[in-house]
């Protein structure tokens, strides 16, 4: 056993934690011993974490929440941007509300959260902010204009986050997973699913917890000198881009 001192705990923030991919990565979290703060609109966070309600899409339920996790934890210092939404439909149908509301969900929240989780983050002068992205931001995605724009968006704002704070020791980072069984990709037809699962050079769909250990990773001592990287956690399924 090594006689190196357990890390600090730190107030860790994932929003989209109640099931899925950010269910397991706040489990990961909590293994570590850190103190958790997990954000959905439906509740049901895991034991031992905050469990608080907040829309990312309302501003002013964002704000409420990082008072409610201030309070209980101390400032952020890891923000993960989990929470996130589809509404597929090919481009001709798609509708003014299909592609406001996942931009408005999954782009404009990250902004709102990673915007105010800086403050905390600046007085402490170091901090972690991971942006799950998706493969299809890269790829695209027939079907997914919405999605893929949302996710590739992503990418330019952790890339500026990095640029911006990296003099306090704050690292931005986007983690772009390929498919993984969830709520979300439960909805596609077994048909579709092999079609996707051929096209991965591992030839399976990936796990949460997969995830959830590139996030560890990120946010761990092993990646203090990573910054604005896009990390894919996809099989290989974008490889390439
Ligand atoms: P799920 O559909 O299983 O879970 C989505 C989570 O987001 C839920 O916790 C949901 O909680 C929360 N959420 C959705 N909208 C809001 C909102 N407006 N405010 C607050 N919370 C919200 O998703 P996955 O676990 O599959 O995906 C997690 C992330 O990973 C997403 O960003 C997704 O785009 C991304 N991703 C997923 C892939 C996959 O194959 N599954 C592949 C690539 C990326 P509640 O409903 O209670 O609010």
């Amino acid at each position: 056993m090594s006689d190196a001192p357990a890390p600090e705990p730190r107030s860790v923030l994932v929003t989209g934690g109640n099931r899925g991919i950010g269910r397991a990565i706040a489990e990961a979290f909590l293994a570590q011993g850190d103190r958790v703060a997990v954000t959905t609109r439906s509740g049901g966070a895991p034991e031992g974490a905050l469990d608080v309600r907040c829309d990312v899409t309302d501003p002013e339920a964002v704000e409420a929440a990082f008072a409610q996790i201030e309070g209980a934890h101390g400032p952020v210092e890891v923000l993960v941007a989990n929470a996130g939404i589809t509404a597929d439909t090919l481009l001709l149908r798609m509708s003014e509300d299909d592609w406001s509301s996942v931009l408005d969900t999954n782009l404009t929240g990250s902004f709102r959260l990673a915007k105010r989780a800086s403050k905390g983050m600046l007085r402490l002068r170091r901090g972690r902010i991971v942006l799950i992205s998706s493969v299809v931001g890269m790829l695209g995605s027939a079907g997914q204009v919405n999605y893929a724009a949302s996710k590739a968006g992503l990418v330019g704002m952790a890339r500026s986050i990095a640029r911006e704070l990296g003099s306090r020791s704050i690292t931005a980072n986007v983690v772009a997973p390929g498919f993984i069984e969830t709520d979300m990709t439960a909805v596609l037809s077994d048909e579709q699913k092999d079609t996707i699962k051929s096209q991965v050079p591992l030839q399976r769909y990936g796990t949460c917890e997969e995830v959830a250990s590139t996030v560890l990773w990120l946010t761990g001592p092993g990646a203090t000198y990573v910054t604005g990287a896009v990390i894919p956690v996809d099989g290989g399924l974008g490889m390439g881009h």
